[in-house]
């Protein structure tokens, strides 16, 4: 489904991408497979260790009234019965849909919730920013849903967040061809020069390095800071797109578009799909990809379902307007951002880190495949 066009991508000699070969090597192996009941039971042990310690609250879920995050609130206290704390970053763009959502998840569940406003002024000229010298404005959004949610565990004392994304259900392409950094030093390179650091430490209480730290490369499932533990669900339990949406209609009473469940918590959705769109030649591709891997959907109903949304892609959306009236953009600012890039801010140390990560996650996998031999 994903086109040959796309940057990265390359083919083996039984036509499967390597996009493809690295999922199955992640997520898709025997022994991931296999485990099951490992899992489920790796979770309930995380799940007790928290219970006992006896906080005011067990754990923290970043709520946006979107798919994934609504169910992980539903896991946690209605499967699981924890004390739960729903948190809510509003990033100034929440659709109808979501702010509907929220309220019926956190009513009908019973749980405590607390919405955090980030400065607007100060929000805005970061989307704005990153937009203008990388080409795209979705990370101020990512990295403040990640640093509030640690910034508040902390100063609620709460020893868990239980988050909904993962990389095995997030979109994925080959490497090189996106590049999104969630690193601090990326963050604050692109802030050099435009804007002094103390105005976004909202945004920067967080490891270095959000994806990559040593935690999460032993443990794959598990990162840690702030005395808090981190953990995504979809990478303990079966993620069945069908069936969840289907708890969530009939138990949660979630509201969705016609034909869309993924990404309705922004309105902004349609403008982050356009833009990517004009700068790739695809977009859907990318999510419907993922799907296939995931198996939850059939690549002939992805391939229909891709034609028909990236026609529509390529239409100027309403919401263009509402973006930029309220970022103070202009047609001028959008001018060549296709050739924009995160590339130029990733600065060297970062790379490096990469590189060393990589060796060392090689070593980890040899490690095992030894013990495993003998
Ligand atoms: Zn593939």
């Amino acid at each position: 489904v994903l086109p040959e066009s796309c940057p990265g991508i390359k083919f083996d000699e039984r036509g499967v991408c390597n996009v493809c070969v690295q999922f199955e090597r992640q997520w898709g192996g025997f022994r991931e497979r296999a485990n099951v009941d490992a899992r489920r039971r790796e979770l309930e042990n995380i799940f007790d260790s928290v219970r006992r310690k006896g906080r005011r609250y067990d754990c923290l879920v970043p709520l946006s009234g979107g798919f994934d995050s609504t169910y992980v609130l539903y896991v946690c206290k209605k499967v699981y019965n924890l004390k739960v704390l729903a948190f809510n970053f509003d990033n100034g763009f929440k659709s109808d849909f979501a702010e509907e959502n929220l309220k019926n998840a956190v009513s009908s569940l019973d749980v405590d919730y607390k919405v955090f406003r980030p400065d607007w002024e100060i929000a805005k000229r970061l989307y704005a920013l990153f937009f203008r010298k990388t080409g795209e404005f979705c990370t101020p959004c990512n990295i403040g849903i990640w640093s509030s949610s640690y910034i508040t565990a902390k100063q609620m004392g709460i020893p868990l967040i239980v988050m909904g994304s993962s990389g095995k259900i997030e979109s994925q392409l080959p490497p090189g061809c996106h590049v999104y950094s969630w690193s601090k030093a990326y963050f604050k390179e692109v802030c050099t020069g435009e804007m002094p650091l103390r105005l976004v430490r909202d945004y920067l209480h967080f490891p270095e390095s959000l994806l990559e730290n040593t935690a999460r490369l032993i443990s794959r499932r598990i990162s840690v800071f702030d005395k808090a533990r981190i953990i995504d669900l979809p990478s303990f339990v079966d993620w069945n797109v069908k069936s969840i949406l289907e708890e969530l209609e009939t138990k949660m009473s979630w509201q969705h578009p016609q034909n869309r469940h993924h990404r309705i918590d922004c309105i902004l959705e349609p403008v982050r799909v356009f833009l990517i769109q004009k700068r790739m030649g695809f977009s859907a591709a990318e999510t419907y990809s993922t799907l296939i891997r995931n198996g939850q959907i059939t690549r002939e109903e992805a391939l229909r379902r891709t034609i028909d949304e990236e026609r529509e892609a390529a239409q100027e959306p309403p919401e263009m307007k509402v973006w930029m009236d309220r970022l103070d953009l202009s047609y001028e600012d959008l001018e060549g951002f296709q050739k924009r890039s995160q590339l130029p801010f990733i600065p060297f140390r970062e790379k490096m880190r990469k590189t060393a990560e990589k060796t060392f996650r090689k070593m980890l996998i040899q490690n095992r495949l030894r013990i495993l031999a003998k």
